[in-house]
Formats: structure tokens, sequence, C-alpha cells
């Protein structure tokens, strides 16, 4: 199944080369869904543009006033990156203000394990039969995107979309740091299937101090299934455990 979202694409020359850009995240709103237990997201004018004009008085001849809005969320909302932090809390050292340029901004591959449905566990098998699907070969330092198709439910079927889907199990994510990734990303709302309570990807990735990102969009736009670089922005919130992103994909023309 093709995803819901649209694939916005943008080519800049930066460098002397012509680099196109293609969006991988969801919107941050009141309407995204959240994770059950997560708080959702609120907006409100925290002042208007006409209460900062009128607090400007006639000694002002700026026409508009200053829109300010106020944010309440929850630190793993939308498309978001999972700190260390998130999944240890003896690693507060490594909440999400702390994760590093090199971790973010990436050479990538992508892989499709939609062959694998609902809520049971993704194993290695699966994924290197992914990997000789789509040709890839892991290098250290590298993100992994993979591709469940459960992202087109999440507003048609948010309930289906937030319960319905597979996630690697210990032997596949251990097999895959091995390879010395610095990052997986999914289209999932978490790396663990919700019907393994034992949550080993937030294990692994916990004592391997390794970040994950989760809710991505467009995966499967990206023309090539490598040759690609990802990068993914979460905000520098001080020792938050997670952080809603800008993720993208970007490759050389
Ligand atoms: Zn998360």
């Amino acid at each position: 199944m093709s995803e819901t979202n649209p694939a916005p694409l943008s080519t800049i020359e930066l460098f002397g080369k012509k680099i196109t850009f293609l969006d991988l995240g969801k919107e941050v709103g009141p309407d995204i869904p959240v994770y059950p237990g997560h708080m959702k997201t609120a907006f409100w004018w925290h002042k208007t543009h006409e209460e900062t004009k009128f607090s400007l008085g006639e000694a002002s001849k700026y026409p508009y006033g200053f829109g300010v809005k106020g944010i309440v969320t929850c630190d793993h909302t939308s498309t978001h990156v999972d700190a260390v932090y998130h999944f240890d809390p003896s690693k507060s050292h490594l909440s999400v203000d702390k994760i590093t340029l090199p971790e973010l901004i990436t050479p990538s591959a992508w892989i499709d394990l939609s062959f694998v449905t609902g809520r049971v566990h993704i194993t290695l098998d699966a994924v290197k039969k992914a990997l000789d699907n789509a040709q890839v070969t892991l290098k250290p330092g590298m993100t992994l995107l993979y591709w469940t198709g459960i992202e087109p439910y999440s507003i048609s079927e948010p309930n289906r979309y937030l319960t319905q889907y597979p996630g690697l199990n210990k032997e596949a994510t251990t097999w895959l740091l091995d390879q010395g990734l610095v990052n997986i990303g999914t289209d999932a709302p978490s790396l663990d299937t919700p019907a393994d309570l034992d949550y080993p990807n937030h294990t692994v990735h916990a004592e391997r101090e390794i970040i994950h990102t989760e809710s991505l969009v467009n995966i499967t736009k990206i023309p090539k299934h490598n040759d690609f670089c990802v990068g993914f922005f979460p905000l520098k919130f001080v020792g938050l455990t997670g952080s809603p992103c800008r993720a993208f994909a970007f490759w050389e023309e």
C-alpha cells in the first residue's frame, strides 16, 4: 500500500550540486494521533496581534502587532527522535539536547518490511530478506529506515495505526546495531510491537546507547534504497527524553 501523505520534493543547489530533499516528517498539532497514554498537543494564543498592537500604543507606527502562541505537547509526539534517556533512567546525560549532529545527519538506506503484518516480531531472517530485496549493504555510521506499511492508517484508522504494527525482535535489532548503525527509523509509532511488553528495541538501544526515530512518512517515496542521506532535527529541549523533529531524506541528482 502506498503512503497517504504527499511527497514534497525540493531541489536546492548546494556547493555547486543539485540536491533533492524529501520531507519524511508529519505535522505537529492537536489532530495528530498520539501513542496510547501520551498527552495530546495543544496550542493557544499567548498574545494576539491585536493585543500586542494595543500595548505598543500610539507611539508605534508598526501596523500589525506580534502574534505569539503557547504550546503544550509530549516530547514523543508525531515524527520524533527517542533520546537514550527515554530508554533508561540512569542515562540522563543522554537527553535529547545532547544528541550530536553525526547521529542526526548520516548516509542511509531503506528497506520494505511490509510483508510482516500485525502485532508480531520482525525476525532477523525477515530483515536479511528485506536487505537482499533492496540490495542494501549496511555500513557503520548509517541510519536504516524500515517501512512497515502501518502509516497510511494513521489518520483513517488511528486505533489500528497505534496497535497493529510489527516490531524488531531482540536478535534483529541487536544484529542491526552490530553493523554500526547510529539510528534506526520507522513509519510505525514505535520500533517495539505493542504485543511485546519486554520492549526489546528500547532495551538494546539503551544498552548500546543508540537513538531511534519513530512515526516517519514517505519512506517508500525515496527513489533509491541506498545512495541517499537523512537529516533529523529534534529541538534542543534541555533534559527531555525525545523531541518532535523535522525529518528529511536528501540525495544528489
Ligand atoms: Zn518515542
